[in-house]
């Protein structure tokens, strides 16, 4: 199994892709060879747009064929995206187009063609085109899927049918549209066909728009995203070698028809589809993290360079440059590319730090640390054996982090399995997307089991009669059995490897795994390590019983963060690690051990919501609890218990930092403020920011000193951070 998969490639092809489209609407070549100029704009780069085509097709489309309940959820969704950007676009070159002349003559029927079909602005057909194609394959999905409307296609063998037909609809739909492009000269003037193409050229000046060109490609898309991508090298040669040859046969199609006249416009060609296909599944197989960054970057460019090309031109005029910055073809092109991707870089940046402003007004948050996420996914995946793949924890929220985030930052770092202690954390990981394994740890009621299949959850077998039950719901669901091998908590017992033999030949149950926990792995003293190994061996023996006896060897699992430091010879397919990823263990001794290899990723922070000034001999808070002793300056911190800020902390005991000074809790913590003594700092004032985990300045306070202050472990003092607190990746 491979530890990595992720969509790095396509990410990076979109600001080629851009480019070219770019390069569609300069000519780059066009001083040098006419010829050559075709070659580039009217055949090689006619692959950019089916390619976005795809992405979206993967992305957004593929959903209407699985999961029916979100599938009118997600189209509207990127409905209402598309048209929103669709509308800033139409705004931006509303006065080019007015200066241009474009909207002389404007009537009902103009408005309905250039808003539908031909975009208001030359490259705009292309939202339309997205749009109408989404619309129709989300229309196709549905009559197709017909009366099984409700339930989600378990089956995927039946969701590729169901793609399969709505592709061959879309496929005539195709070649439709090459006949009013590409092929137009085959088309014999004055016979029926003829009419029927010139009528439609009054609805749309191409072919090429999301009712004939669109859904094919969205469909491929889709078809395409269903198969787990694949880093296999072989597969990579093939499909690269399947591009360049698609390539050439295009380019001989292309030149072809171009030579006999045929073609009224230059965007469809038959060999247009296996190249896309071929372009895609070549950039599935690269490796690289994703990049929100470049797919943002990659539409602004998409959408300014147009723009771009009117401002080289002006300056040229004024700076009397035309001469080398217009007539020569090539400098002209990079002139646009660079002004385009300068002006997608600011707008990006733009909206993103938009975005931070908004948090910044925040009340009291979490900060996530994506550098530090990677590097404790980095040190973590040196200390497992190369076969063995991290599956991390996200019970709890994630230990308090946010489970969704952390799903999100770690799928982007090729992590494809996770483990949660619930159904319902399953579930929500799913609905938001998350691919990959996801086994409950803990019980899910016989009732919910139609769950575990609806959302491809792998269920724990918590002990023989649970596997009964499991077994007589009648369905195939896939399970890891849990062992007990110490821990008496959950698993059925390991002397009963009769009972766990026959969970195994239980016909319902695909035992994907089996797994022990170990209860003492925290400790290298003599007690907790002997104990540790009868652990270990009464688990060795089970699997090896099992296999004795023909039932193969699942995947096996016994490590967590503990284990990976103190037991590292156990890894094996998984390591189940929690609290170690999140840049922290259980003690403040034993994260002290690991501070070079391990970096907390959450910090806590808070809004000051008020200062003032106190009398000696008044008091602060509830209970006539503190009593100043003189005159002092306190802070109301708009942070509580219910914040899981524990009430622990109270009369002195926790402290915050701001500004990089120490500032200790005065009275009891209440349940959405905190009150801090800040007599010290001078300037300390309404909407200043306290962390209360976390570093300021040279000081810091880590989630193990406030375990260690409250007598507990950090584990609990992260995962009953509150859902109250907004989360955010910095
Ligand atoms: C929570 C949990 C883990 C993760 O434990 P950490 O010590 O946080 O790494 C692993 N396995 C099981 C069964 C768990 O319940």
């Amino acid at each position: 199994m491979d530890k990595r998969q992720n969509y790095g490639g396509l990410d990076r092809f979109r600001i080629i892709a851009a480019f070219m489209v770019a390069a569609i609407h300069t000519s780059p070549l066009l001083s040098y060879s006419a010829d050559a100029d075709f070659l580039l704009t009217r055949v090689l780069c006619r692959v950019a747009v089916p390619f976005f085509f795809m992405v979206t097709g993967q992305f957004v489309v593929r959903d209407f064929f699985t999961c029916e309940g979100k599938a009118l959820e997600k189209f509207w969704k990127y409905c209402k995206k598309m048209a929103v950007l669709y509308g800033a676009a139409i705004l931006i070159y509303l006065p080019v187009g007015i200066y241009a002349g474009h909207y002389k003559e404007l009537n009902a029927g103009l408005v309905f063609r250039m808003l539908l079909f031909d975009g208001t602005f030359y490259h705009l057909w292309y939202f339309s085109a997205c749009m109408m194609g989404v619309a129709l394959t989300y229309l196709m999905s549905r009559l197709i899927k017909g009366k099984r409307l409700k339930t989600c296609a378990e089956n995927s063998a039946e969701m590729e049918k169901n793609i399969g037909f709505a592709l061959t609809v879309s496929g005539f739909l195709y070649v439709i549209g090459l006949l009013g492009d590409s092929y137009f000269g085959f088309l014999k003037e004055g016979t029926l066909v003829y009419n029927v193409y010139m009528q439609g050229f009054r609805i749309f000046s191409y072919t090429r728009n999301g009712l004939f060109m669109a859904p094919v490609f969205l469909l491929l898309g889709a078809e395409i995203g269903n198969r787990k991508s694949n880093f296999d090298p072989l597969k990579r040669q093939i499909n690269c070698a399947g591009l360049i040859v698609s390539l050439l046969l295009m380019a001989v199609e292309a030149f072809t028809l171009r030579n006999f006249g045929m073609q009224r416009h230059d965007s469809m060609y038959i060999m247009l589809i296996p190249t896309s296909i071929f372009l895609v599944k070549t950039l599935l197989t690269l490796e690289g993290p994703s990049s929100k960054i470049l797919r943002n970057i990659s539409l602004w460019i998409y959408v300014l360079h147009p723009a771009m090309i009117i401002v080289v031109r002006a300056t040229a005029k004024i700076l009397h440059l035309t001469g080398i910055l217009v007539n020569n073809s090539l400098v002209h092109y990079f002139a646009v590319v660079f002004l385009s991707v300068l002006a997608a870089a600011g707008i990006s940046k733009l909206m993103e730090s938009s975005k931070k402003e908004n948090f910044k007004c925040g009340r009291a948050w979490i900060e996530i640390s994506k550098s530090a996420l990677r590097q404790n996914v980095t040190a973590l995946r040196k200390r497992i054996p190369d076969e063995c793949r991290l599956m991390p924890a996200l019970k709890a929220n994630a230990y308090g982090h946010g489970a969704l985030l952390i799903a999100r930052e770690l799928a982007d770092m090729g992590v494809d399995a996770f483990c949660v202690a619930s159904l319902e954390e399953g579930i929500q990981l799913r609905r938001q997307g998350i691919k990959g394994e996801i086994l409950i740890l803990g019980y899910t009621h016989p009732e919910l089991f139609p769950l575990l299949r609806r959302y491809h959850l792998t269920q724990t077998v918590v002990d023989f009669p649970y596997a009964v039950l499991l077994n007589r719901y009648g369905r195939k669901i896939h399970v890891h059995i849990g062992v007990d091998t110490g821990m008496h908590r959950l698993g059925e017992r390991c002397e009963n490897v009769d009972r766990i033999y026959s969970i195994c030949q239980m016909k319902n149950l695909i035992v994907d795994g089996i797994f022990t926990h170990l209860c003492a792995d925290d400790k290298l003293e003599k007690p907790e390590m002997d104990y540790t190994d009868l652990q270990v061996n009464a688990f060795y023996k089970v699997v090896e019983t099992l296999e004795k006896k023909g039932c193969g060897r699942p995947e096996i699992h016994l490590q967590s963060s503990y284990g990976v430091f103190n037991y590292p010879e156990l890894g094996e397919d998984y390591a189940r690690t929690g609290i170690a990823l999140y840049g922290v263990l259980s003690t403040k001794e034993d994260t002290e051990k690991c501070k070079d290899i391990l970096k907390p990723v959450l910090s806590l922070k808070a809004r000051v919501a008020s200062v003032r000034n106190i009398y000696a001999g008044e008091n602060v808070g509830y209970g006539l609890k503190f009593k100043a002793e003189r005159d002092m300056k306190i802070a109301a911190l708009a942070i509580g218990y219910a914040d899981g800020l524990t009430r622990g902390l109270s009369g002195g005991r926790g402290t915050a930092l701001i500004e990089g000074h120490r500032v200790s809790v005065v009275g009891r913590i209440c349940m959405d403020q905190t009150i801090v003594d800040v007599s010290d700092i001078p300037g300390v004032k309404a909407g200043d920011v306290a962390v209360l985990i976390g570093k300021s300045g040279d000081e810091e306070i880590s989630a193990c000193d406030l375990a260690k202050e409250t007598g507990t472990i950090t584990n609990e003092i992260l995962s009953r951070l509150g859902t109250r607190l907004e989360r955010i990746v910095v």
